[in-house]
């Protein structure tokens, strides 16, 4: 194996996912998170993962807290990535958070780390320079429940030398994932190219009144055989992170549907402490 110690930031949705994935796969893992409050949180996480391996993987109890058992915690960015050969970062969805995050990250990793982003829509070329290493910095971009949705998008951008780009495509496959290499930088990649407009056009259906969200499931469920629908695929993708994506492109393009759109997110949901599937309720109770 090309790499042996992965240091995953940020213990959220995808970062538990990614950090559990990584150690069943045999890896040593250390998590960073800004908290022991995010850290708990996280380890909260993985333990209903455990449960998830189990049952759809049908993994053994032996061979997921062993897994678990490869899993290090810390707050101490220093101590997290001291032994790293890659950092997969998977922190919020937010320019300044990340551009604070790799500045700091650029000062204490050692010289030969591998950093890899799993932003959804912002492009790895606005970070490239505030890593310090552009040439080792590239985008890894899970889809949730990566376990059962095992695609890894791994995308460059200019300046990413093609050997590590190659060896990133290696490790994608060494952690189960099929590898989707893209060749130049996409906003939203492939899947969200794809996902995002088909989201936004089921929410501007909510939002303009037309049709309630689990109508519009079945509508989209029954005509293509689909498994879910778009309201379904928000609560699993996770109702803060939807909110974060459309409040950046509302405020990027000057879009006020969109800015209502994250506004009836934040008062219909967020506010209501429905975040979605993996705290128990979204527009659906799990
Ligand atoms: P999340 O809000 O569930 O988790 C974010 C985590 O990052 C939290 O644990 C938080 O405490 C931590 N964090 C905040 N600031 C930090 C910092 N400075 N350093 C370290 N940790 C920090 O978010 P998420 O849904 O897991 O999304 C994380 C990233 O993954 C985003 O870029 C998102 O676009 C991307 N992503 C999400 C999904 C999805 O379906 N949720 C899918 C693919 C990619």
């Amino acid at each position: 194996m090309l790499y042996k110690n992965i240091m995953v930031a940020g213990i959220g949705v995808l970062g538990s996912q990614i950090a559990f994935q990584i150690a069943f796969k045999g890896f040593q893992v250390s998590v960073y998170d800004i908290n022991d409050e995010a850290l708990d949180s996280g380890k909260n996480k993985i333990v209903v993962l455990m449960e998830r391996y189990q049952e759809d993987l049908g993994a053994t109890r032996k061979e997921v807290n062993a897994a678990f058992q490869r899993i290090s915690f810390s707050c101490s960015l220093l101590k997290a990535v001291s032994e790293a050969d890659l950092v997969i970062e998977a922190i919020p969805e937010v320019v300044n958070i990340k551009t604070k995050f790799y500045t700091e990250l650029s000062k204490v990793a050692p010289e030969k780390t591998i950093f890899l982003t799993n932003s959804s829509v912002l492009l790895p070329s606005q970070f490239a320079e505030v890593t310090g290493r552009p040439e080792k910095f590239l985008a890894l971009h899970f889809a949730n429940e990566i376990w059962i949705n095992n695609t890894a998008e791994i995308m460059k951008h200019p300046g990413t030398n093609m050997k590590v780009f190659d060896d990133v495509i290696t490790f994608a496959k060494d952690i189960g994932m099929i590898a989707l290499p893209l060749y130049k930088e996409q906003p939203g990649y492939i899947l969200n190219s794809l996902l995002g407009p088909f989201l936004e056009a089921a929410m501007l259906l909510w939002l303009n009144k037309v049709a309630d969200p689990q109508t519009i499931d079945k509508a989209w469920m029954k005509a293509t055989s689909s498994p879910l629908g778009p309201f379904a695929i928000l609560d699993i993708i996770g109702i803060t992170t939807s909110y974060n994506i459309e409040l950046a492109k509302a405020s990027e393009t000057g879009d006020q549907q969109l800015k209502k759109m994250a506004n009836l997110l934040k008062t219909e949901l967020i506010d209501k402490g429905k975040l979605g599937k993996l705290t128990g309720e979204g527009f659906y109770k799990y």
